[in-house]
C-alpha cells in the first residue's frame, strides 16, 4: 500500500502539516487568508484519502462524490454546517471537527462583544479618535447600560453557553437558559434556571446564541422572537449567522424595538460593504473570530491533523461527528 495523499484547503501551522508528513504526502493551498477555490477543492478531492478543510470550504455531495479513495473529512472548525455529513456517511466518509479546545476562547469573545455592546466601548474609541472628546466629562456623555446585575439569557447550553455561563458569575447575573434538553446538573452547579425559549426572550437583559446551525436552528430567531425581547435588551451572536434572521435583525435595530446586537458571525460572510447593518450605531461587528487566539488556533490544527491521521492510520479519531459511519466503513489498523 502506498502512502495515502492529503489535501489541506489553507496554509495552516507548521506543527499541524509535520504531523500529517508524518503518514502520508501532503499538499497545501498556499494562502493565509484567501479560500481555495471550489473547482481546485473539487478537483483535489478526486485523488485524495484525507481532506483537511476549513469552514469557509463548501463540502457539498458533489465534492463528496468526486471523492472516489477520501475516507476523511476533518474540519478546522467545532461547526461542521459547511459540510453534506449525510452524503459522506453515506459514503463511509469519516467527519471530524475540533470541539473542546476552542470552548473558553469563544465564551471570551462573546463576553467581550457583550461588554463592547453594552458599554459603547467600538463607539467610544471612534468618538476619541474622531476628535469628538471636547469636554473632560460629561454625565450623560456616552452612556451605555449596566452588566452586572442582569439578566443573561443563553440559547444552547453545550461547551460554550455553559462556558459562557461560568463567567456571568463574576458579574453577579441571573442566569437564564433554553436547550432542547434540560442541563439539571448544570442548574445546580451554577444556579441557572431553564426557560422555555419564548420567556427567556421576553425576560433576559442580554440573549446569547450558542446553538449549532441546523435545519431547526435556521432563523430560530426571527421577526417574532425579535419582537418579545425588551426594548433594552441586546443580541450578542457567535453561533452561526443563519441562526439570526438577520433582515430582521436589521428592522428592529433600525426601529430601535431591541437595544442593540453584537455580532461575530452573518448570514453571508464576508458581509457585503454595503449591506446596512454596517451604517447603524447600535451594533458591534467582528469578523468570525471567535476561536481566534494564537494558542487555540494552533491547538486546533493539532488536533484536525490528529482526527485526519487516526482516520488514515484506522484508528479511531478523537473527534467524529458521524459515528454511523463506522458500520459503512469500519477502521482496519494500517501499519
Ligand atoms: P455544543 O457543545 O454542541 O453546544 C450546542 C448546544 O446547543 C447543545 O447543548 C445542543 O444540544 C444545543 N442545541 C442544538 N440544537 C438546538 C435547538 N434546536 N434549540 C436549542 N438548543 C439546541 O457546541 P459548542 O462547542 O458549544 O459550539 C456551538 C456552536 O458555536 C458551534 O456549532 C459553532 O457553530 C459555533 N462556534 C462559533 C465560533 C466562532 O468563531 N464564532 C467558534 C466556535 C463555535 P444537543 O447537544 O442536545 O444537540
Amino acid at each position: 500500500m502506498g502512502r495515502a495523499k492529503v489535501f489541506v484547503t489553507r496554509k495552516l501551522f507548521d506543527e499541524a502539516i509535520s504531523l500529517i508528513e508524518e503518514y502520508a504526502d501532503v499538499e497545501v493551498y498556499e494562502s493565509e487568508e484567501e479560500p481555495a477555490p471550489y473547482d481546485l477543492i473539487l478537483d483535489k478531492v478526486r485523488d485524495i484519502d484525507g481532506l483537511l478543510c476549513l469552514l469557509t470550504d463548501k463540502i457539498d455531495a458533489r465534492i463528496i462524490e468526486a471523492g472516489e479513495c477520501l475516507k476523511v473529512i476533518s474540519n478546522y472548525a467545532v461547526g461542521y454546517d459547511n459540510i453534506d455529513v449525510e452524503a459522506a456517511t453515506k459514503r463511509g466518509i469519516y467527519v471530524t471537527n475540533t470541539p473542546g479546545v476552542l470552548t473558553e476562547t469563544t465564551a471570551d469573545l462573546a463576553w467581550a462583544i457583550l461588554m463592547a455592546i453594552a458599554r459603547r466601548v467600538v463607539e467610544a474609541d471612534k468618538y476619541v479618535r474622531a476628535g469628538k472628546w471636547v469636554h473632560a466629562w460629561g454625565p450623560k456623555m456616552m452612556l451605555g447600560s449596566d452588566v452586572h446585575g442582569k439578566t443573561l439569557g443563553i440559547v444552547g447550553l453545550g461547551r460554550i453557553g455553559s462556558a459562557v455561563a461560568r463567567r456571568a458569575k463574576g458579574f453577579n447575573m441571573r442566569v437564564i437558559y433554553y436547550d432542547v434538553f434540560r442541563r439539571e446538573d448544570l442548574e445546580r452547579e451554577l444556579g441557572l434556571e431553564y426557560k422555555p425559549l419564548e420567556e427567556l426572550l421576553k425576560e433576559a437583559d442580554y440573549v446569547t446564541l450558542h446553538v449549532p446551525l441546523t435545519k431547526e436552528t435556521y432563523h430560530l430567531i426571527g421577526e417574532k422572537e425579535l419582537d418579545l425581547m425588551k426594548p433594552t435588551a441586546y443580541l450578542i451572536n457567535t453561533s452561526r449567522g443563519a441562526v439570526i434572521d438577520q433582515k430582521a435583525l436589521y428592522k428592529a435595530l433600525k426601529e430601535r424595538r431591541i437595544a442593540g446586537a453584537a455580532l461575530d458571525v452573518f448570514e453571508k460572510e464576508p458581509i457585503d460593504p454595503d449591506d446596512p447593518l454596517l451604517e447603524l450605531d447600535n451594533v458591534v461587528l467582528t469578523p468570525h473570530i471567535g476561536s481566534a487566539s494564537v494558542e487555540t488556533r494552533k491547538k486546533m490544527a493539532m488536533i484536525a491533523a490528529e482526527n485526519l491521521v487516526s482516520v488514515l492510520r484506522g484508528v479511531e479519531p478523537p473527534n467524529l461527528v458521524n459515528p454511523e459511519v463506522r458500520r459503512i466503513r469500519p477502521l482496519k489498523p494500517r501499519e
